[in-house]
């Protein structure tokens, strides 16, 4: 998405010299994904000055084309197959993402961006640098759903309860629902809290036949539609606050602490110059995603705290989770010609573990997205995508490997994360239930997952950095605000203590702008 005029203003105006000019801005905000930005908007709101660094790359606009010519190239001479390859041999990894083809340079380069894991342990770490962060991938889910009373306090004591009063969190929920203009329907499911809406949805005549025949099946199934929302412009709504620095090509690599234990400010590397710089500000909202907010973390050593900012904890780098994530597609009935349905557009069956049943028996579960279009005369497209919870474990960890680093001289996570033998268990489950689900609705399935994909490729990963009420076991106090370092707060899925089975992109909108609220109050004292 290309910057609208006032964002497009605030870059002009972030040249190096404003951005390392002490005194210029009141608050530091790392990365402008969903986090970052949210937190950039509601700052700048409350009238404070921000500048946001963001390591997205800076390219000029001839080699945007030339590289966009080439591409176009190769695709045409040699095909998509070879298109394919070449991408390959930089991102390996990204390119295992279903939406790298329609943003591949906004995908990082694997080379640039190394990781570590065990040989038989692979993790498959997503990551975009740019504005927006990955909500502003062409191909992006668009889904949004709060987390349930079940999922904050697990009844089962398999992971701590999150550390907020019931009902805390709702009003922002409702806020970020607000900004973020959602659309869906009220559905009054015990287990799934319904959002506050901006547009209210009828089912489609495919959707209802849809529901209908779910519906006929279990007793337990809840086929709603999918509550989804364009990808919001927060940065450009921010810088039209006239409040809003943003620096592009900004890889920060240390958050600094002063000897008090309040945090100073950033050290980041312009990439530009390829030179050092610090930004310095009382307050830092640390939001470059959940395993780079923790590699900053964890990079971030002082004599108060030798092994990085909240290692004291011994949580730091721990408790690693991501979706397990299996997919099925297939091909469906013929169905009357309708245009191709808005994109984030689907059915979502929350807790479709407990179908055959009214209410989930088990605390930890897995919901299914689903959509069915169509095609040509003769079928309708069927895919289906299942997201199941993983438990936060500690040995599911990342920490900084002692001899790598990118190509900034910065030293990389050493990623160890594997499914236990109960999720691999559900993993079947879900896989039987894809299969259920096909045949319910009269569907020819032609791909169907047998076992989960590496965790990672769900791109919900969460955990490293956890929130909670006790210093001795959590990184963050119950408002994001870092133990070790006050006035840092760590506001994307890093902090999260569990993930239910939702996707979190709206529960991390709802913290950022908490933690935002809190350290405003702080701020007046
Ligand atoms: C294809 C796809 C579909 C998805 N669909 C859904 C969905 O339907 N629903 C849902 O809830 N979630 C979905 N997700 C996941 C969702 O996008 C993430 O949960 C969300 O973007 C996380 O926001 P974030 O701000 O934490 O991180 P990101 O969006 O990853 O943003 C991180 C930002 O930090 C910057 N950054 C990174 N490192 C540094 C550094 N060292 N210094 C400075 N800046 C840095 C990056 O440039 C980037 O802008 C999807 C993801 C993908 C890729």
């Amino acid at each position: 998405m290309p910057p609208g005029p006032a964002l497009a203003a605030a870059l002009r105006a972030t040249t190096l010299e404003v951005a390392r000019a002490t005194g210029r801005y009141d608050a530091v905000v790392v990365g402008a994904g969903a986090a970052g930005s949210m937190a950039a908007l509601l700052l700048t709101e409350a009238g404070l000055r921000v500048l946001v660094l963001d390591a997205g790359m800076v390219r000029s606009p001839i080699r945007s084309f030339s590289r966009r010519l080439s591409r176009g190239l190769t695709r045409r001479l040699l095909g998509t197959a070879a298109l394919a390859a070449l991408d390959r041999r930089r991102q390996w990894i990204q390119t295992q993402c279903y939406a790298h083809p329609f943003a591949p340079d906004a995908f990082v380069d694997d080379l640039d961006c190394p990781y570590v894991t065990p040989a038989d342990r692979p993790f498959v770490w997503l990551r975009v640098r740019g504005l927006g962060g990955r909500l502003h991938i062409p191909a992006h889910g668009r889904q949004y759903y709060r987390l349930g009373p079940d999922d904050l306090a697990p009844a089962d004591g398999l992971s701590p309860p999150w550390p907020l009063q019931s009902g805390e969190l709702d009003p922002w929920y409702a806020l970020a629902e607000h900004r973020l203009g959602l659309a869906g329907r009220r559905d009054n499911v015990p287990w799934l809290p319904d959002s506050e809406l901006s547009i209210v949805l009828e089912p489609t005549p495919i959707e209802a036949a849809l529901q209908r025949s779910i519906s006929a099946r279990w007793a337990g199934a809840r086929p709603l539609l999918g509550r989804f929302a364009v990808p919001p412009d927060f940065l450009e709504a921010a810088a039209q606050t006239g409040r809003l620095l943003v620096r592009r090509g900004a890889i920060a690599r240390e958050i600094e602490v002063d000897g008090s234990g309040r945090v100073r400010g950033v050290v980041w590397i312009d990439q530009q110059s390829g030179t050092e710089q610090r930004a310095c500000a009382p307050l830092v909202f640390l939001c470059a995603s959940a395993l780079e907010s923790t590699r900053l973390l964890l990079l971030s050593r002082s004599p108060r705290s030798p092994a990085g900012l909240g290692a004291t904890s011994g949580a730091l780098g721990r408790y690693l989770m991501d979706h397990i994530r299996l997919v099925a597609n297939g091909k469906g009935p013929p169905l009357p010609p309708e245009p191709p349905p808005e994109q984030g557009r689907c059915l979502y069956l929350p807790r479709f573990d407990a179908r055959d049943l009214s209410m989930p028996g088990q605390s930890r579960g897995f919901g299914v997205q689903v959509s069915e279009v169509f095609a040509d005369a003769g079928a309708s497209d069927f895919s289906a995508a299942s997201y199941g919870e993983m438990l936060p474990r500690p040995e599911n960890s990342v920490m900084l490997d002692p001899k790598l680093r990118d190509a900034w001289g910065i030293p990389v996570l050493r990623i160890d994360c594997r499914y236990s033998p109960t999720e691999l268990l559900r993993a079947r489950e879900q896989s039987t239930a894809l299969r259920e689900l096909a045949d319910a609705v009269g569907v020819t399935l032609t791909e169907i997952a047998e076992a989960p994909d590496p965790p990672g490729i769900a791109n919900h990963e969460c955990g490293t950095a956890r929130m909670g009420d006790d210093p001795a076991k959590s990184v963050l106090d119950p408002y994001n605000e870092c133990w070790d370092a006050r006035g840092l707060y760590v506001t994307d899925g890093a902090c999260f203590p569990s993930q239910g089975s939702q996707n979190p992109t709206l529960t991390i909108l709802a913290l950022t702008a908490r933690a935002c609220d809190h350290a405003f109050r702080s701020a007046r004292g």
